[in-house]
C-alpha cells in the first residue's frame, strides 16, 4: 500500500489531533504518501482532499478539536453516496482509508471496505461508548474537564448549603458520569445503563444534610433525562436549595490530557500497522494496556459495557 487517506467523522474529541500525527507520520516513516479528507465523510463525496506532509501535522499535539474538521454527512449513508466517496477514492489512487470518530463513523468506514476499500477506525469519542475498548480519545480529557469544573462549583455549593444536579455528556453511556462522579464524590451518580431509583437519591441527600453536610452534588448523564427536570423535582421531594448545571459543550473542548495524547498516537500508528499487514474493517483499540484490534462489524453489534464494579464502589462511598 503506497497511498493512504486520513478523516475525522462525528463528533469532535481532544486527541484527535495526536492520532492525525501519528497516522501521518508513521505512515510517511514507512514510505507512503498521505492525503488528508477535510470535513469527513462529506469532504470524502466533495472531493475536499490533499495531500500532506511530515510539517502538515507539527504544532498541532496539544490542540483540541481536528485541523481535519469534521462534519455529519446523511447522503454518505447512502450507497450514492458512497460510490461517490469511492470515485474520489480513485481519482486520488488512495489504496486505504483511517477513520477516527465514533461508532456512527465506523458504519461509514465499514461500507467502504464492503466495497473494496479496506478501513481502519480509530476509536475518538468524549463519550467512552465504543465496545472493544477500554478507552475512547477524548474521554480523558473530558472528564478532567468535568472534574475541574465540579471542583468550581463545590465551592459555591459548599458557601450556600446547595444540592447541585450536574448535567454531564453520555447520551446512552454513563462513563464520563460514573468516572467524574467517583473522582469527585459525587452523592448519586444516573447512569442510562443503571435503572434510577429516585427514593434512593432523596434518603441519600437527606441523611447527609441531616449529618450536617455543607452540600451534595448528583451527577447524572444526559442519557437519563433532563437535568433541569431532575433538579426541580430534587428540591421538591428534599426541599433543600438546589440548582442545576449542564456543562454541554464544554465537555468537548480543550488540550487533551497527557494520556489522551499517548493514547492517540499508540492507536494512530497502530492502525498503520494494521494497513501495512494487509488489513481492513478493523477497529483499533487497548484492553489492559495493550494495543488490540478488532473487527469493527463485532464492535458495532455489541455495546459497550459500565464497570459494574466501580458503579457499585460509588455507591459504597456515598452512603
Ligand atoms: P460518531 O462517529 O461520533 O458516532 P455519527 O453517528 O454522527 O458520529 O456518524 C458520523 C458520520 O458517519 C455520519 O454523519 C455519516 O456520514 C457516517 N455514518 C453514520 N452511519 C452510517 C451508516 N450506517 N452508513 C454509512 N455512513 C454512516
Amino acid at each position: 500500500m503506497k497511498k493512504i487517506g486520513v478523516l475525522t467523522s462525528g463528533g469532535d474529541a481532544p486527541g484527535m489531533n495526536a492520532a492525525i500525527r501519528a497516522v501521518v507520520r508513521k505512515a510517511i516513516y514507512h514510505g507512503m504518501e498521505v492525503y488528508a479528507v477535510k470535513n469527513g465523510f462529506q469532504g470524502l463525496i466533495d472531493g475536499s482532499i490533499e495531500k500532506m506532509d511530515i510539517g502538515s501535522v507539527g504544532d498541532i499535539i496539544q490542540r483540541g478539536g481536528t485541523i481535519l474538521r469534521s462534519a455529519r454527512c446523511d447522503e454518505f449513508k447512502t450507497d450514492e453516496g458512497q460510490n461517490k466517496g469511492i470515485e474520489q477514492l480513485k481519482k486520488y489512487e488512495i489504496e486505504g482509508l483511517i477513520v477516527i470518530g465514533g461508532d456512527g463513523s465506523f458504519r461509514g468506514a465499514q461500507k467502504l471496505t464492503e466495497k473494496g476499500y479496506p478501513c481502519i477506525g480509530v476509536p475518538g469519542t468524549i463519550d467512552n461508548d465504543i465496545a472493544g475498548t477500554d478507552f475512547t480519545i477524548g474521554f480523558d480529557t473530558a472528564l478532567n474537564t468535568i472534574i475541574e469544573a465540579i471542583d468550581k462549583i463545590r465551592d459555591t455549593a459548599t458557601s450556600h448549603e446547595r444540592t447541585y444536579v450536574i448535567e454531564v455528556m453520555g447520551r446512552d453511556a454513563g462513563d464520563l458520569a460514573l468516572w467524574s462522579g467517583l473522582a469527585d464524590g459525587a452523592e448519586s451518580i444516573l447512569v442510562p445503563e443503571k435503572a434510577d431509583d429516585f427514593q434512593e437519591v432523596i434518603e441519600r441527600l437527606k441523611r447527609g444534610h441531616e449529618r450536617g453536610k455543607k452540600h451534595s452534588i448528583i451527577i447524572l448523564a444526559e442519557g437519563v433525562g433532563s437535568g433541569l427536570t431532575y433538579g426541580e423535582r430534587i428540591q421538591e421531594a428534599t426541599k433543600l436549595e438546589t440548582r442545576v448545571t449542564v456543562l454541554g459543550h464544554i465537555q468537548r473542548g480543550g488540550s487533551p490530557t497527557a494520556s489522551d495524547r499517548v493514547l492517540a498516537s499508540r492507536l494512530g500508528a497502530k492502525a498503520i500497522d494494521l494497513l501495512l499487514r494487509g488489513e481492513a474493517g478493523r477497529m483499533v483499540g487497548i484492553q489492559n494496556n495493550k494495543l488490540v484490534d478488532r473487527d469493527i462489524l463485532d464492535v458495532l453489534s455489541e455495546q459497550h459495557q459500565l464497570n459494574s464494579e466501580m458503579y457499585q464502589l460509588s455507591k459504597e462511598l456515598s452512603i
